[in-house]
Parts: structure tokens; C-alpha cells; sequence
């Protein structure tokens, strides 16, 4: 239903639209986190309390926080973490072991490994170690490869979070024009996957886009990702469009912002997506979804 005191505008093929609607990702990651509750309710039903292991190497600030925040969200749920807080120096062979060790605890449904990782370790390594079943973050090449062939498995986090706020609008993917602006393997990609598996028609651009302005004016979905502020300007937007917006950027003012003009595209957007307050807030809540699916999968593994 259109928010009351909403303005409409007429398009040929969607009809009369509500424009200028905020989605608030916070109200939307509130309401997975409460689906996230009463699965981990189930479970324990069964005996089962989800666990999900965070590793941490080093002592990057922002990675702190964000490890921190993980570890919050999940005691809110009822999700039972596992943190590793480990040396900078620690040699990859022994970062590995411990990934492979968490990937036999039978009591580990998930495993996350923070990065960036310090140098000289390498992510790729560490995230080929992981159990694909316990991949809660959708890195590893079989999370991937099941993906892109349309296999069961666990998605990246923002690319769910980003799926579950273009349903809240309601709009019909399926044949629908979606534009993806940035292909980055954590976002643009898995996002335009995800969008195809839901039958979209998808457009995937990127810095060599001939025509960037053209594509996204032709796209009733429209998710920027790219980091870089303001790229994605207000007039491009198709009038009524749904606009999802992933970039964070920090201002010179130190202010954030995403990568689309937000005041402008919100004039012409059916619905869109702040910085922050949209997409970011979705992130952990769907990390917290797949946590509760891996320890669902595994209990059902072993009660076949
Ligand atoms: P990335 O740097 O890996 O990829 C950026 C992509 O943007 C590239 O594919 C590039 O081709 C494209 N691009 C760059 N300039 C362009 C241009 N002029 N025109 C069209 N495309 C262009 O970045 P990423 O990891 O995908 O992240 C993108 C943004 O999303 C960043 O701001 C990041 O901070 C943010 N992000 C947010 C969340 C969240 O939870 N909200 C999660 C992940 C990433």
C-alpha cells in the first residue's frame, strides 16, 4: 500500500506509481533478525543452538567494531559466537588449521573470516580452507560456483540484504529491467545473479559502461555499487524506479553518503534506499539468516 500523503506519478507500463518512498533498512533488518529468532526457537527445540566463529586478525579498528557488532547481533538472536582473536603476525598455515579445525566442531555452523586479512596473508587461501556448508558469508569458489549454477547454497550477505529490500516494494522480477551498476565479486555479481535467479532481465555495468547514464534510465530496478559518491545521478532514475543503493562513501565533511544523488533520484524514485540506514543494516541481519540455515541444514543432514 502507498505511505498516505504520497505523491503519484503515470507510467505506460507499471500504471500509477507512489513516488519518493524511503526504505528504512533498519525497520526491514529488524524484521529478519525477528524471523532469525524464532528458527533459532526451533532449533532449540531440537537440541541445536546455531554457533558462528569469527575470526579476527590483527587489530584493524573498523575491523574490531565490525567483529564486535557481529558478535552483539547474534547473543541478540540467540546465536552462539565463537571469537578468534588472533595476532597480525599469526602464519597463514596456522590461520588455515584453525579454519579447518571450525570446519569439523560440530557445534560451528558458521565461520566468518573478517577482512581485510594483514599482509602477507592471503584472503584467497584462507577462504578456500573454509566448509563450504559453514561459508555464511558466500566467498568460497563452491558457494560461488553453486550460484551461478543456480545450485542450492549460501549467498553473500549484501546481495541478500539487497534482494530482501527490492522485495519489500513489492515489485514483480520477474521480465522486469534491473540495472546493476558495479561488478565487484562481494556485490555486483552476486547481486546480478540473484536477480536473474529471480528471472529479472539484467544489465551488469561497470567503469567501461559505454552509456551509463542511458542504461540506468531504462531500469525499473536500479542497485548502485561502486564507492563512488554521487555516480549514479538523481536524473538518470526512471521515474517510479526501485533504487538500492550499497556504496558507502564518507564526505569531506566526514558525513556518508551512497553512490547515488540521493535528494534527486528520491524526486523521481518510486522507492530508494538511504546512506546509511538502507542496505548497511541488512548485511549483518542476513549473516545472521545464514548462520540459522547452516545449522538448519546441518541438523537436518544428520537426522537423515
Ligand atoms: P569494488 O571497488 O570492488 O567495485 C566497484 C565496482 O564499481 C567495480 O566493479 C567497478 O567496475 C565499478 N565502477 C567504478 N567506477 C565506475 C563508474 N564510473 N561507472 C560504473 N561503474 C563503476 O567495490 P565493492 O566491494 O563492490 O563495494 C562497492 C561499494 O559498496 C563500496 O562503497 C562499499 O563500501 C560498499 N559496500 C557496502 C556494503 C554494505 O553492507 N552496505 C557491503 C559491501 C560493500
Amino acid at each position: 500500500m502507498p505511505l498516505r500523503g504520497s505523491v503519484y506519478i503515470r507510467d505506460t507500463r507499471l500504471g500509477k506509481l507512489a513516488v519518493g518512498q524511503t526504505i528504512d533498512g533498519k525497520v526491514v533488518a529488524a524484521a529478519v533478525r525477528a524471523e532469525v529468532r524464532e528458527r533459532v526457537m526451533r532449533l532449540a527445540a531440537r537440541g541445536v543452538v546455531p554457533g558462528l566463529a569469527a575470526i579476527l586478525v590483527g587489530d584493524d579498528p573498523a575491523s574490531r567494531v565490525y567483529v564486535g557488532n557481529k558478535g552483539k547481533a547474534c547473543a541478540d538472536v540467540g546465536i552462539r559466537s565463537f571469537g578468534h582473536r588472533l595476532p597480525a603476525a599469526m602464519p597463514e598455515g596456522e590461520l588455515v588449521a584453525l579454519v579447518r579445525r571450525l570446519g569439523r566442531d560440530p557445534e560451528v555452523h558458521g565461520i566468518l573470516v573478517q577482512l581485510p586479512l594483514p599482509p602477507p596473508l592471503r584472503a584467497a587461501a584462507v577462504i578456500e580452507a573454509l566448509t563450504p556448508e559453514k561459508d555464511v558469508d558466500g566467498l568460497h569458489p563452491v558457494s560461488q560456483g553453486r550460484l551461478l549454477a543456480g545450485q542450492p547454497g549460501l549467498r553473500p550477505c549484501t546481495p541478500l540484504g539487497v534482494l530482501r529490500l527490492i522485495d519489500t516494494t513489492g515489485i514483480a522480477l520477474v521480465g522486469a529491467r534491473t540495472v546493476v551498476v558495479g561488478r565487484s565479486v562481494l556485490v555486483g555479481k552476486p547481486v546480478a545473479l540473484l536477480l536473474l535467479e529471480r528471472h529479472a532481465t539484467v544489465t551488469l555495468c561497470h567503469s567501461r559502461t559505454a552509456d551509463l547514464a542511458g542504461e540506468v534510465a531504462r531500469a525499473e530496478v536500479v542497485v548502485a555499487a561502486t564507492g563512488h559518491a554521487g555516480l549514479v545521478r538523481g536524473e538518470w532514475i526512471r521515474p517510479g524506479a526501485v533504487v538500492i543503493d550499497v556504496g558507502i562513501n564518507r564526505r569531506a565533511e566526514g558525513k556518508l553518503c551512497g553512490d547515488v544523488e540521493f535528494e534527486p533520484a528520491r524526486e523521481r524514485a518510486g522507492f530508494i534506499t538511504p546512506v546509511p540506514g538502507g542496505v548497511g543494516p541488512m548485511t549483518v541481519a542476513m549473516l545472521l539468516a545464514n548462520t540459522v540455515t547452516a545449522a538448519e541444514q546441518a541438523a537436518a543432514a544428520r537426522a537423515a
